[in-house]
């Protein structure tokens, strides 16, 4: 379903991944992980073209995004993001960032739209707070918000980097409840994060990524049980 065949990109003169495989089938759950700096966000953002690439081929249902852009409308429509920042419109109620994008982008209209943001945002647990600004709710919820926005768009594929590193100890479990919601709804999930526990009961895969490229990937029992590159052992040792 999505696909990276033979991958590199270069900031100037730093390379930033280098030479990277993936496959990804419909419905599997993936967790990336790996030292700072290591290239997983980079590697996430190429799977929306937020970021291009110079060398490879990446494809999303079919859809090339390294043929020079043509194609970024139709990706994005597929592929849902969320962040470490929540990245919600200050200005805007709970609602309204549900509601933008579909009605903007002429996919529903607005009465659609609210149906569809309420029913999201009831699945992660907030229809009260419809009608609030985000700096009203606290960081678990404008995460679940933020999930909920990506939700809207129906998309295929969801793409979290690093969605609760940003939020205090006792609201990381009610975003990872949300996301392991999702995983058992059977959506297809790449999810960079260091939630090890996540990683054990959702993850199909975890994979580890180290100076841009993917060292090593396993099913979590044989990774977390017998981590085959001394880079990777030495990352869990830190971490766990
Ligand atoms: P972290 O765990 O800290 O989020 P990461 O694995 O997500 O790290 P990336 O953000 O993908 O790492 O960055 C990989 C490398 O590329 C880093 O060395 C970073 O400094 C560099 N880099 C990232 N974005 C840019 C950019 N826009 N221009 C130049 N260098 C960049
Ligand atoms: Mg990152």
């Amino acid at each position: 379903f999505i696909s990276l065949e033979g991958v590199n990109k270069w900031y100037g003169s730093f390379q930033v991944l280098t030479d990277v495989n993936l496959q990804v089938k419909a419905g599997e759950r993936i967790v990336i992980c790996g030292p700072s700096g290591s290239g997983k966000s980079t590697l996430i953002r190429c799977i929306n073209r937020l970021e291009t690439v110079q060398q490879g081929r990446i494809t999303v249902d079919g859809i090339d995004l390294t043929d020079g852009g043509r194609n970024v409308e139709a990706v994005r429509r597929e592929v849902g993001m969320v962040f470490q920042q929540f990245n919600l419109f200050p200005h805007l109620t709970v609602l309204e960032n549900c509601t933008l994008a579909p009605v903007q982008s002429g996919r529903m209209n607005r009465q659609e739209a609210q149906d569809i943001a309420l029913h999201f945002l009831t699945r992660v647990r907030i229809p009260d707070q419809a009608n609030k600004y985000p700096s009203q709710l606290s960081g678990g919820q404008q995460q679940r918000v933020a999930i909920a926005r990506a939700l809207c768009m129906k998309p295929k594929v969801m793409l979290f980097d690093e969605p609760t590193s940003a939020l205090d100890p006792e609201m990381v479990k009610e975003v990872l409840d949300t996301m392991v919601g999702l995983a058992e709804d059977g959506m297809t999930m790449l999810c960079v994060t260091h939630e090890m526990g996540f990683a054990r009961s959702v993850a199909d895969r975890v994979i580890f990524m180290a100076d841009g490229r993917i060292l090593e990937q396993a099913p979590p029992a044989q990774f977390f049980g017998q981590p085959q590159h001394e880079k990777t052992r030495n990352f869990l040792g830190q971490i766990l």
